[in-house]
């Protein structure tokens, strides 16, 4: 049989794994994480997409975990909405199958892990080609041969290093972006609600599966530098940046300064 080596257990690695597996190769997923990474906002499935859902069999699982969310209003420094985009409208902004990350990651894992070999905390640190086969060194100095290595570990994917030698390029556009979670209250309901504030700041509520609401705020800068900041760090960023910006923006910076949210800023 022939064997698989797949590095990321986020959606590509497990999706190509179900396939793999069913064509009857086998397969083995690493993951540098402990655990599954599920963080992440929503991530709506359309067209190919939702094919190769129905063809797994698992669209009504990811159906079963739709955010909920009915359309997208943009609202003014009030809340006063100014104009409405239902779900089902032609141009809408929330599509038909809607589910967060974290959820799908799950879903992905859970219906593959009988018939894929998982390893967490573990990467390709040493690769080399051979013929026939790709011999690879584990991060725990284990070695090991397969047939094929792919990589499957997202945008920040070290393993395109290690298989083409060349390093991912960035191209700063001018704008930052963070993603955190509050807890909901009596104003929000399904909708997600884009304001515009002054300054270039975009914020954005979206409701979730999980009685919460997931914020966006994402917002101009000519500060092209991308340090990795610390939570703390993240945070006071982004209080500034919202302070006194109207509409909910002080019921974020409450719920930042907190410090019950977990925040993600690029
Ligand atoms: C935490 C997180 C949150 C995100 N949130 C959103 C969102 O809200 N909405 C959206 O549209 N997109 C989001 N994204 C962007 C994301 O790139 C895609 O939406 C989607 O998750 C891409 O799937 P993927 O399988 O290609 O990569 P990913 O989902 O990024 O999965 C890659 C996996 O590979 C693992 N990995 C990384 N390096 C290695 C390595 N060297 N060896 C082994 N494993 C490795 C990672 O830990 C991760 O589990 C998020 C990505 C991440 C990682």
């Amino acid at each position: 049989m022939k064997r698989i080596l797949i590095s990321g257990a986020g959606i590509a690695g497990p999706v190509l794994g179900y396939w793999l597996n069913k064509a009857g190769f086998q397969v083995t997923i690493i993951e540098i994480e402990k655990d599954l990474r599920t963080g992440g906002q929503n991530i709506d499935i359309t067209d190919a997409g939702r094919d190769v859902l129905k063809l797994m069999g698992i669209e009504g699982a990811v159906r079963d975990n739709f955010t909920g969310e009915k359309g997208l209003r943009f609202v003014d420094h009030r809340g006063k909405v100014k104009a409405e985009f239902p779900k089902d409208s032609e141009i809408s902004f929330t599509r038909d199958l809607e589910i967060l990350r974290g959820d799908l990651v799950k879903i992905l894992f859970d219906f593959t892990k009988d018939d894929i070999s998982y390893k967490f905390g573990c990467e390709v640190i040493r690769l080399n080609h051979e013929e026939n086969q790709v011999n690879v060194t584990f991060n725990d100095n284990s070695s090991d041969s397969y047939d094929c290595f792919i990589a499957a570990d997202g945008m920040g994917s070290s393993s395109r290093k290690l298989i083409f030698g060349n390093d991912m390029k960035m191209k700063y556009l001018g704008i930052w972006t963070s993603y955190f979670t509050v807890e909901r209250t009596d104003y929000d309901d399904d909708w997600a609600k884009w304001y515009n504030a002054p300054d270039g700041v975009v914020v954005l509520l979206r409701p979730d599966n999980k009685a919460s609401m997931r914020a966006s705020v994402n917002y101009l800068s000519d500060n092209s530098e991308y340090q990795p900041l610390s939570v703390d760090e993240k945070r006071e960023k982004l209080v500034n940046v919202l302070s006194n910006k109207g509409w909910e923006c002080d019921r974020l910076v409450q719920s930042l300064k907190k410090k019950m949210t977990s925040i993600w800023v690029r």
